[in-house]
């Protein structure tokens, strides 16, 4: 009875002196590709397979004592080529199941090199002191309307993040194989509702810290911190150009003509301004100081853009005297 060779660098997409690093950034990407939990039917047949190839190359060269066994076996094996033990290999034992062995998920292949070996299992020790990293730093975006980021707001949302598994301790595996409650990613999805205070005067693009807020830390390291980058939705009456705001009003003609006083929104509420006369359509006028704080100190402006429009109904007579000012124009030109 033999068994097939698996190549499990192949299998990662690495090299043969690849790092512990690279090798945990590869599984990371493959095992979020490939997780059956993604597909459906047939698809997901195929990726169960592919998970437990990926799962199991990761449990061989994640682990020195294992990878330097496995590298003992020397580089001329082809992948899937009938694998016979060399003579000086202690510890190697065949089975007869067909595959994949189903207690631990771990292809025959696997089971005839390591059966005989300690399963691997972090320690508390190791668990504790042994690798200690700090959670990922997370940017995540939120929506806010003009108002509440001028004004300041409370602001609930929910924030989706991966939580290191407690059963495997993040390392996506157990004694007896790939561990069934994160599926080998050493991850579980988690949500979290948070309150978040937005402070007077946020701006586009700003970014808000909410420190131990972002992915958990492993070994006795420090959560991650959550960033919350500001986006401004678009607002029905002003346009945010930086720290200035724009906005349109619209004037009858006598008003633009002969100058007029009109309200016009703010931040801060309404205000009145004057039109000067003779006004031409598209005319910007600025109020100084009415926009959005500016990075270092003070504030932004507003601009008033001037768009001439008739009344809704015009009286007989109205119409009755632009014939009149037609009449004029004509004979000046
Ligand atoms: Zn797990």
């Amino acid at each position: 009875m033999s068994v097939k060779y698996q190549d499990y660098y192949q299998i990662l997409g690495v090299n043969r002196n690849a790092t512990e690093k690279e090798i945990k950034a590869a599984y990371r990407k493959l095992a979020r590709k490939h997780h059956p939990d993604l597909f459906a039917d047939q698809e997901k047949k195929e990726a169960e397979e592919k998970f437990k190839q990926i799962n199991e190359a990761y449990e061989v060269l994640s682990n020195p004592e294992k990878r330097a066994k496995y590298d003992h076996l020397g580089a001329n094996w082809q992948a899937g080529q009938d694998f016979q033990p060399p003579p000086d290999m202690e510890g190697v034992r065949f089975y007869t199941t067909d595959g994949i062995n189903f207690e631990s998920g771990f292809s025959d292949f696997f089971e005839s090199l390591f059966r005989g070996d300690a399963p691997f299992r972090p320690t508390a020790t190791t668990r504790r002191y042994g690798r200690i990293i700090p959670g990922q730093d997370v940017t995540s975006e939120i929506n806010l309307t003009l108002e509440e980021a001028y004004r300041g707001s409370q602001k609930s949302l929910q924030v989706s993040s991966q939580e290191i598994c407690s059963v495997c301790g993040g390392t996506g595996s157990t004694g007896r194989g790939f561990c069934s409650r994160c599926g080998g990613t050493g991850t579980i999805p988690n949500v979290k509702n948070l309150e978040v205070k937005i402070p007077r005067g946020t701006l586009e693009g700003s970014r808000i810290r909410l420190r131990g807020q972002g992915g958990e830390g492993s070994g006795g390291g420090a959560r991650g911190d959550l960033y919350l980058k500001i986006h401004l939705l678009p607002h029905p009456v002003f346009k945010v150009l930086g720290s200035d705001v724009e906005t349109e009003v619209v004037l009858f003609p006598e008003q633009a003509v002969l100058g007029s006083k009109v309200t016009v929104p703010t931040l801060d509420g309404e205000v009145i301004m004057k039109v000067p006369p003779e006004t031409r359509a598209g005319t910007r006028l600025r109020l100084k100081g009415k926009g959005l704080p500016r990075k270092k100190e003070g504030r932004g402006d507003e601009y008033v853009r001037l768009v001439i429009d008739l009344p809704k109904h015009l009286v007989e007579e109205e119409i009755k005297l632009y014939r009149q000012l037609a009449e004029i124009r004509k004979n000046l030109s």
